[in-house]
């Protein structure tokens, strides 16, 4: 057990982990500062040689726990797997890939080659006579490419199984234990999985070698006097949601935790552009400046510190009312250690958690350590927030009339009204206008995001599978896009479709799939590929989309963005059949009634990646 005010034993470095220098180059370049605990765990085995068999949830950086050791034992110079990821689905398996790219950005010349279901086996077969050192791919086509002859396994060193538990329930458990045995006997077996039902730990006794258990899930206690309050993010975007809680919830000094350094840079300083006394820290900075910047705090001339969680260690400033976690903690000790930054000294503290579609695995897992529910927040309205906005503004108004020293202006408004017969209140007013400058003084009505519709509900069965992702990237620097390649026609039985959010919005695939999972009740992998464009995305779906179920996708909201989903004629310009923003949509009847199946609610029973 372990409580808020009990500071956790010095945390190992990824240096002392014992990665080699490419790597810790990387890691410095992607912005992570100290090892998650499941990383210090798993690192050092897998470096060893061991089996680990981890129990662990998305967003605990168990794919970093993986991919590093297995990038670590690479010869580069042979062109053949040497390991392969097993994924449920093709999003994960993506985005495995995509973090194999990233940690090996120090290594010239490594090929990760991901392969999963729906797409030609065309690019596949090609990319693995070029060579390839690791493949991620989901378990069907993996299957289909060992029996075909073009995977060959026979130099593989390492296998990881990734959310072995969502593999098992999607289907697929046949075709892992398929792919075990077609491994060499002496390669290195990872299993990671977020429960351990019987079928996951019966593969790991008879595939595991005296494997190395690891487990992030510490029981941990909160105290009493702070409340915990989560908000579920959707309709708008994190930073909208935290400026609108920093304008109208009443609090003294707040701690907002951001992953890596470069998050807590680049949020403060948004902050700051946004008119809040924020600064970061983090473990770039010297002591003396951290020190510095927390006796700014601690006098008043700061009221909002961004910090990572090593950088927040230890943080003792009675003035701290409230913790908000902008990003989720990696573990539930994390979460315990950051809320108690807040309610010191006896005083009561608030703690607020922004958790996103994938990361609700995460928040039970907290409640249930903590043993505690976690209330679900609404965002402060337009109607608050412009209450508080107009409050302070009479508060600014009262000030100068106390402050005196008006004659000089009161005589320019008396002539101005006297030169030009206008009221003095319109004097006032134009005054008013000229203060504030272009932004307006108050929100629209509609800056109101729509409500979920399904709010607090057990989520359904599909929805309980973890989401993964990257955090919504809103801080990741993006690399220069290279130019689309022209999209290829849909696999027979899709049909290709236009949505209305793309990198300028922040948005990546897995918040297009998510959505239109959660909302359309279509299971992932029956979502085809995906192009992201500046402003908009196509994407393939199941043909014969029911109306009702388009209806609902022209309403879902992804990134602070209506889908507001068109069938794609084929150009990059808005569908001419495209709802109008926000606006209400208007069915256009143009189109005959789509044929075709629908698509499935539930999946077939065996479902191939
Ligand atoms: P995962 O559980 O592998 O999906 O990782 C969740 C998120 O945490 C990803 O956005 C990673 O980039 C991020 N992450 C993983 N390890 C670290 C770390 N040591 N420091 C900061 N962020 C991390």
């Amino acid at each position: 057990m372990s409580s808020p005010d009990q500071e956790t034993p010095a945390a190992p470095s990824f240096g002392d982990l014992g990665l080699p220098q490419p790597l810790l180059a990387a890691l410095t370049e992607v912005g992570y500062e100290t090892p998650s605990p499941i990383q210090a765990a798993t690192i050092p085995a897998l470096l060893s040689g061991r089996d680990v068999l981890g129990t662990a949830q998305t967003g605990t950086g168990k794919t970093a726990a993986f991919a590093l050791p297995v990038l670590s034992h690479l010869d580069l110079k042979l062109a053949r797997p040497q390991a392969l990821v097993l994924a449920p689905t093709r999003e994960l398996a993506i985005q495995v890939a995509e973090a194999f790219q990233r940690y090996a950005v120090q290594m010239p010349g490594f090929q990760v080659l991901p392969i999963y279901g729906g797409q030609g086996y065309g690019p596949q077969l090609h990319a693995l006579r070029r060579g390839v050192h690791v493949v991620v791919g989901t378990p069907g086509r993996i299957i289909d490419h060992l029996e075909r002859g073009s995977l060959d396994l026979s130099a593989l060193r390492a296998l990881v199984l990734d959310e072995a538990d969502e593999m098992l329930r999607m289907g697929f458990i046949d075709d892992v234990e398929a792919v075990l045995q077609k491994t060499p006997p002496q390669r290195q077996v990872a299993l990671f999985s977020a429960t351990m039902p019987p079928p996951i730990r019966r593969i790991a006794q008879t595939y595991l070698r005296d494997p190395v258990e690891v487990t992030i899930a510490a029981k941990t206690t909160t105290s009493a006097n702070i409340r915990q309050r989560y908000w579920f993010v959707s309709g708008l975007h994190k930073l909208d949601a935290l400026t609108r809680i920093l304008e109208a919830e009443p609090y003294d000094a707040m701690i907002v935790f951001a992953r890596t350094k470069a998050a807590t840079e680049e949020l403060a300083n948004k902050l700051q552009a946004r008119g809040v006394a924020a600064a970061a820290i983090n473990g770039d900075m010297q002591q003396q400046q951290r020190e510095r910047t927390i006796q700014q705090l601690k006098d008043g001339r700061l009221d909002v510190l961004v910090a990572t969680d090593v950088a927040a260690r230890g943080l003792d400033v009675e003035r701290i009312s409230h913790v908000l976690n902008y990003d989720i903690p990696y573990d539930t000790e994390s979460y315990v250690h950051r809320i108690g930054r807040t309610g010191r000294a006896g005083r009561s503290g608030e703690a607020i958690l922004f958790v996103t579609p994938r990361e609700k695995g995460m928040l039970r897992a907290i409640e249930r350590a903590t043993r505690q529910p976690i209330e679900e927040m609404r965002l402060p309205t337009v109607q608050a927030v412009n209450d508080r906005r107009v409050a302070r503004f009479f508060e600014r108004i009262g000030g100068a009339l106390q402050a005196g020293g008006l004659e000089e202006y009161r005589a320019l408004v008396d002539r101005y009204v006297a030169e030009h017969e206008v009221a003095a209140e319109d004097v006032a007013a134009a005054l008013a206008r000229l203060l504030q400058g272009d932004v307006p003084l108050l929100l629209e009505a509609r800056d109101e995001p729509a409500p979920r519709e399904r709010p607090a509900r057990e989520p359904r069965a599909f929805e309980e599978r973890p989401r993964r992702g990257r955090d919504d990237g809103e801080f990741e620097p993006r690399p220069p896009r290279a130019p689309k390649p022209p999209r290829e026609a849909p696999q027979p039985g899709m049909e290709t479709y236009r949505v209305e959010v793309g990198h300028v919005h922040g948005v990546k695939p897995g918040n297009i799939v998510g959505a239109i999972a959660n909302e359309a009740g279509l299971e992932a992998r029956y979502i085809g590929r995906i192009d992201i464009h500046e402003d908009h995305s196509i994407l393939d779906l199941p043909a014969g989309m029911p109306p009702e179920i388009m209806g609902v996708l022209q309403k879902a909201w992804v990134v602070g963005q209506q889908l507001r989903i068109s069938r794609w004629d084929g150009s990059h310009a808005p569908s001419p059949n495209a709802p109008p923003a926000r606006g209400r949509f208007r069915p256009t009847g143009t189109r005959p009634a789509p044929r075709g199946p629908k698509p499935h609610r539930k999946g077939p029973p065996r479902p191939r990646s």
